[in-house]
């Protein structure tokens, strides 16, 4: 017979399963109640194209898993997942043949830089060296004094600049463009202040951790999380949408991954009116068009290191990388736009058929944009490997517009449930006031919903985009924490 849930968790993302997560390991009966057809959200792995080709239908690159103490805390390898980290995190190449490529130390990567070897040495070095301080804190919400203030004011003062600025710390083109290229993963334009930071922590991820990808795709990292939540007893409802609060069982805690949009229909009037009128100023990003490819073999790429590079940058200079992003803001689709391609079969031969190989890819798109840009993205491919598009034998195209209705958190198809500007970043799209427990704001926590026992647990809140699952545990740990008083 099922028990009664204590706990209720909307949306089964690696947020909503982390929350749900937390909460099982703290004794407490949960429910999971998601709307597809299969539990996941961001984290799934399917047939796109043709039979035999596994292909991760959104993220498939885990920097974040991989540094993020919630996914360290979990017992991965037990639950059959395996990390497959690429000799080359990450790879931009240059017309011409060149790349620059961030692989092993910064003292390796350094050395492929030339006239830039030093600056980089520079800027990296003293971040690299204290990330095992620095990345916990940056990937917790900002609510107190951080356990590293010195160590975070380095990184602080370099990363708060626009990575545009912060670029001019090198000197070469490759170097720029492969911090350029790292920072516009944030999906703003890189005058943006804290653009820099984004850079950065990519950067640091892939000296630290790599940039691994999932043995047999990101789905198992879902199906880890899953098989631990069912030995604690939690169960999971797939095909519900909930469309209300009200349609939810009775609980002690409700913990919804959604974003603002979808919360504000979800609570309607309970929410109090001040809060409703802040949750509609959340802002959020471009959408992105992604493309899946069944290749007959490895891309050709020019250059050596984006043979060996688990993800590769694509779209040339800084200038231009820049130019790209500037234009998706002012809603426009770029001609020659900066894309993001990964190819898990460098380390993970089971997604394809011997010999052949799935590949991944997309670029930003203004929101809610209808057009398929796959002729783009393989233009920029086949710019740096010529005879790419020989080797397609199928595709798969999800559109901006297609995504968001494959997932109501990618609003617009904006895949990280929100703009990253500082503000939204460090505050996330609750008031301050909400949740208002006394003495505020010493009790501040940008997990809690005005209204008692609904926490908001996505990607819309600290620290944002990306499988870390750190906003579902950080979101748990409230209400634990509320739960206990
Ligand atoms: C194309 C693409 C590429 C990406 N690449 C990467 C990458 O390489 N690395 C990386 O770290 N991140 C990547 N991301 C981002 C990452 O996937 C997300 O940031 C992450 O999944 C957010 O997790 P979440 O739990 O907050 O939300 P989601 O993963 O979006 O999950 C939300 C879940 O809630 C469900 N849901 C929503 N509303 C309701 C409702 N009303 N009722 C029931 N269920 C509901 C949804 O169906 C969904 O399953 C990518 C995303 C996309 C789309």
């Amino acid at each position: 017979m099922t028990r009664a849930a204590d706990v209720i968790v909307v949306g089964s993302g690696p947020n909503g399963l982390a929350a749900a997560l937390t909460m099982a390991r703290a004794g407490l009966a949960v429910r999971v109640i998601e709307g597809a057809a299969t539990p996941g959200g961001g984290c799934r792995t399917a047939e796109l194209t043709l039979p035999g080709f596994q292909h991760d239908v959104c993220s498939a690159v885990h920097p974040l898993a991989a540094s993020s103490p919630f996914f360290r805390g979990t017992s991965l390898a037990a639950h059959g997942v395996t990390l497959c980290t690429p000799k080359v995190a990450f790879a931009h190449p240059l017309d011409g043949g060149q790349a620059a490529a961030v692989s092993g130390s910064v003292e390796e990567t350094a050395a492929g830089l030339g006239a830039d070897a030093a600056a980089y040495r520079r800027l990296l070095g003293p971040l690299v060296r204290d990330a095992e301080l620095i990345l916990p804190d940056v990937l917790a919400p900002l609510r107190s004094v951080p356990a590293h203030p010195l160590a975070l004011g380095r990184f602080g003062a370099a990363g708060l600049l626009p990575a545009s600025l912060l670029a001019r710390r090198l000197r070469t083109e490759a170097g720029r463009a492969l911090l350029a290229g790292a920072a516009a993963h944030s999906m703003l334009p890189l005058t943006s202040p804290g653009t820099g930071a984004f850079g950065l922590v990519l950067i640091m991820t892939a000296h630290t951790v790599g940039w691994p990808v999932v043995a047999g795709g990101s789905g198992q990292l879902a199906a880890a999380l899953l098989a631990e939540l069912g030995e604690l007893g939690a169960e999971v409802e797939t095909g519900r949408w909930v469309t209300s609060l009200d349609s939810l069982p009775r609980s002690r805690a409700v913990l919804l991954d959604v974003t603002p949009r979808q919360l504000l229909a979800l609570a309607g009037d309970r929410l109090p009116a001040r809060e409703r009128r802040a949750l509609r100023r959340y802002r959020y990003g471009p959408g992105v068009c992604k493309v899946d490819w069944a290749l007959s073999g490895p891309v050709p790429w020019r250059a050596a290191a984006c043979r060996e590079a688990g993800t590769v940058h694509l779209g040339g200079t800084l200038a231009e990388v820049a130019r790209s992003e500037a234009e998706v803001t002012a809603g426009r689709v770029p001609g020659r736009p900066y894309c993001l391609v990964a190819q898990p079969g460098v380390v993970d031969p089971s997604r394809a058929p011997a010999g052949q190989h799935t590949l991944w890819g997309y670029c930003h798109v203004p929101a809610g944009c209808p057009d398929d840009v796959s002729g783009r993205i393989e233009a920029q491919i086949e710019r740096f490997a010529p005879g790419f598009r020989d080797l397609i034998l199928a595709r798969s195209v999800r559109t901006a517009a297609d995504l968001d209705q494959y997932n109501p958190n990618y609003v617009g198809g904006d895949i990280n449930s929100g703009a990253g500007t500082l503000r939204q970043t460090l505050l996330g799209p609750l008031p301050p006031w909400s949740g208002r427990p006394w003495p505020w704001p010493v009790s501040w926590n940008p997990y809690r919903t005005g209204l008692p026992g609904v926490y908001l647990c996505s990607a819309s809140t600290p620290p944002g985009g990306g499988v870390h699952g750190m906003c579902g545990a950080g979101a748990a740990q409230a209400a634990l924490a509320d739960l206990s008083r």
